[in-house]
C-alpha cells in the first residue's frame, strides 16, 4: 500500500510538472509572439438585422504558435493577463485593427470597429494617452471606435472606473459592456456607468428560441438598455430561431455564426456582399 501511494505521488509529481512546463514554455512564447510576427486580428461583422446591413466588426486576437498551432484566445488571454503581456498585446491588437479599419474605409466600406480591454489594460495610467495617441496617429475618427470591457472590470473600483470611463468617453469613443448578464453586477451601479452599449452574453442567447427562462432574461435585459437609454447588441446568435426571437423584441443588432464566425481581413471584405444579402 505504501508504494501504491507513492507512486500515485509521483504520478501526481509529474502531471504537474508537465503543466507547469508547459505553462513556463507558453509564456515564455506568448512573451516573443508579437516580434515573431505570430498575431493576428480576425474580425466577426456586427449586423443591423431590421436595416439588413453590417454596421460593425470586432477585432479578435488569434496567436498562431509555431509548433502547437492555433491557441484559443480563451487559453493565452488569462496569461497575458497574468504575466502582464496584455498590456502590450492589446496595444497592438488596437492598432492594428485601427490600420485595418482605416483601410476599409479607404475602400469605401466604413465600419464600426470594436475592440475587447482587459482588466490589466484598463488599469493603466497612461491608458486614456495610449489610446488617444493611437487613434490620431492612424487618423481614425474615435466615434468609429467601440470599446467593449466586461462587467466584471467596471464594477470593481467603482469610482475610479466611473472617472477612467468618463476621459475614454471625452475622446469620442463608444463604451460597451461586454458578456452582460453574467459578472456581478449591480443594477444601481449600472445607472452610473457612462455606457452605451449592452451586449448580451451568448450564454442567454443560447437558449432564448426554445427556452423560456433564458427568453425572458433577454427580454428583461432588452427592456433595461432600453430605460437606460443604451444599445444592446445580441451576441452568439446561431440559429433562425434566436434571430426570429431577437427580431420579435426589436433587439436590431446582432453578431453570431449565423451571420459570420470571426476571419481574416481580406476574408472579411471578400465576404461583405454575401453576408448584406442576410
Ligand atoms: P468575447 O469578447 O466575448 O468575444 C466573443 C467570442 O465568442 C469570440 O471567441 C467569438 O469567436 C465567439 N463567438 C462569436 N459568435 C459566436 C457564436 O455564434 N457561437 C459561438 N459558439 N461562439 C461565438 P474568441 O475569438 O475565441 O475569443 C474569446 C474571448 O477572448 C473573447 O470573448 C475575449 O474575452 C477574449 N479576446 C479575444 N480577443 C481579444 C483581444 O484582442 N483583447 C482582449 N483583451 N481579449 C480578447
Ligand atoms: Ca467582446
Ligand atoms: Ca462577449
Ligand atoms: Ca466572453
Amino acid at each position: 500500500a505504501k508504494r501504491r501511494s507513492r507512486n500515485t505521488i509521483s504520478f501526481f509529481t509529474s502531471e504537474m510538472t508537465r503543466t507547469m512546463m508547459r505553462r513556463l514554455e507558453m509564456e515564455s512564447d506568448l512573451r516573443r509572439a508579437i516580434e515573431h510576427d505570430e498575431l493576428e486580428v480576425h474580425y466577426q461583422p456586427k449586423v443591423d438585422i431590421l436595416k439588413g446591413a453590417i454596421y460593425g466588426m470586432e477585432a479578435l486576437v488569434r496567436w498562431f504558435h509555431p509548433t502547437r498551432g492555433m491557441v484559443p484566445p480563451d487559453e493565452f488571454i488569462p496569461l497575458a493577463e497574468e504575466i502582464g503581456m496584455i498590456v502590450p498585446i492589446g496595444e497592438w491588437v488596437l492598432r492594428t485593427a485601427c490600420r485595418d479599419a482605416m483601410e476599409l474605409r479607404r475602400q469605401g466600406i466604413p465600419m464600426q470597429l470594436s475592440v475587447n480591454l482587459s482588466m490589466r489594460q484598463f488599469r493603466e495610467a497612461d491608458l486614456v494617452e495610449r489610446i488617444a495617441a493611437t487613434i490620431s496617429e492612424i487618423g481614425l475618427d474615435p466615434s468609429f471606435l467601440e470599446l467593449e470591457l466586461t462587467e466584471s472590470i467596471l464594477m470593481t473600483e467603482a469610482a475610479q472606473s466611473i472617472a477612467a470611463l468618463n476621459e475614454i468617453k471625452r475622446l469620442g469613443v463608444t463604451l460597451s459592456i461586454d458578456d452582460f448578464g453574467t459578472g456581478y453586477s449591480s443594477l444601481s451601479y449600472l445607472t452610473k456607468l457612462p455606457i452605451d452599449i449592452l451586449k448580451i452574453d451568448r450564454s442567454f442567447i443560447q437558449h432564448c428560441g426554445h427556452d423560456g427562462n433564458s427568453a425572458t432574461v433577454v427580454s428583461a435585459i432588452i427592456n433595461l438598455a432600453d430605460q437606460l437609454g443604451h444599445s444592446v447588441v445580441a451576441e452568439g446568435v446561431e440559429t433562425v430561431a434566436q434571430l426570429a426571437f431577437l427580431r420579435e423584441r426589436r433587439c436590431s443588432r446582432i453578431q453570431g455564426y449565423l451571420v459570420g464566425k470571426p476571419v481574416p481581413l481580406h476574408t472579411f471584405v471578400a465576404q461583405l456582399d454575401r453576408w448584406r444579402k442576410i
